[in-house]
């Protein structure tokens, strides 16, 4: 979006201010200012998508209101990018669409924030679907994320939504969210992280509660997700000499890697090398022996993070999306 910097010349002294050009309309009647941003829009269109909007400028101006370019001037005291994309969202129509169409992680947040505080309730339900994409609810579309995401790849999302969650009350998507955290960095979760070059920190339950979650996060990996691999026998291996000794190798290989902690992927890589090593039935068997642990493993999420059951969230999750 383009900005242009100028000085205030009105009677109020603003200080060095921005018009943010592509939310200047001339014939806008009322002027926001968050931040240092200045944005000139119609109250008429404000107030018809928010009822926080149409109950703040149906009250008369008083006599000593603010003005500015003979408008009167109103400051929000909410973060000018997060307005910028509110307001962008209010006035073109094409420029925040849900899923599948694309969009930004800051763009979510800014008019998930914003629409939530404002109470523009389309808005919200569009930016809890792109949310909804990134960290769902089940086992199935969480393994498919990466091809469904309507955001490109960001370095600690996962931490920065597990702020939005909490603040735009949006719970449903922590247990997922959370155990995206503990896949990251443990000196990100205890020290902070960056986010567009600033350093934030999680809240302090989320934050315990990813920590209280490691244990159980790397026992859950050990024993469960890998358990197909201390099979002794299998009934109809039909070549478990070297069935055991894949399953040995695959054992050492994992014992030497220093990964990251991922119970739902520990596997991920090896499994094609380890389906060349050993015999169709040991594969059939391990295959379903690891889909039954992650199963099992995603319907005890929430309480490992000590949140809510899944189907407690669920239903939050409908009453959000549902249209009043
Ligand atoms: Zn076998």
């Amino acid at each position: 979006m383009s900005i242009s910097s100028t000085t205030s010349s009105s009677s109020c002294s603003l200080g060095s201010v921005r018009q943010v050009q592509d939310l200047w309309y001339e014939d806008g009647n009322i002027i926001f200012k968050a931040g240092d941003s200045l944005f000139k829009v119609s109250k008429g269109v404000v107030a018809a998508r928010s009822p926080v909007f149409h109950d703040m400028l149906a009250f008369p101006q008083p006599d000593d209101q603010e003005m500015y370019d003979g408008c009167p001037l109103v400051m929000l005291y909410d973060a000018d990018e997060d307005v910028r994309y509110f307001l962008k969202a209010i006035y073109d129509s094409g420029f925040f669409e849900p899923p599948p169409s694309t969009t930004e992680f800051d763009i979510i947040s800014g008019i998930l924030r914003l629409s939530t505080k404002y109470e523009v309730d389309y808005l919200r339900r569009r930016a809890i679907r792109h949310l909804d994409v990134l960290y769902p609810l089940t086992l199935t579309a969480f393994d498919r994320r990466q091809e469904t995401r309507t955001t490109p790849w960001k370095d600690n999302t996962a931490f920065e939504a597990a702020r939005l969650a909490r603040e735009a009350d949006v719970p449903w998507i922590l247990p997922a969210v959370l155990y995206c955290v503990c896949t990251c960095p443990v000196d990100d979760m205890v020290d902070g992280y960056l986010w567009n070059d600033a350093r934030r920190q999680l809240n302090p339950i989320d934050q315990a509660a990813c920590v209280k979650a490691l244990v159980p996060l790397t026992q859950a990996d050990r024993k469960d997700m890998l358990s197909f691999l201390t099979l002794g026998a299998v009934s109809g291996c039909i070549t478990p000499t070297d069935c055991n000794e894949a399953r040995l190798d695959a054992l050492r290989s994992l014992a030497d890697a220093q990964d990251i902690l991922n119970p739902l992927d520990s596997f991920y890589h090896m499994w094609e090398l380890f389906e060349d090593n050993v015999c169709e039935q040991c594969v059939t068997k391990s295959k379903a022996m690891n889909g039954s642990a992650r199963e099992a493993f995603w319907e005890s999420l929430p309480g490992l993070f000590k949140l809510p059951d899944w189907r407690t969230l669920k239903t939050l999750q409908e009453d959000a999306l549902r249209v009043a």
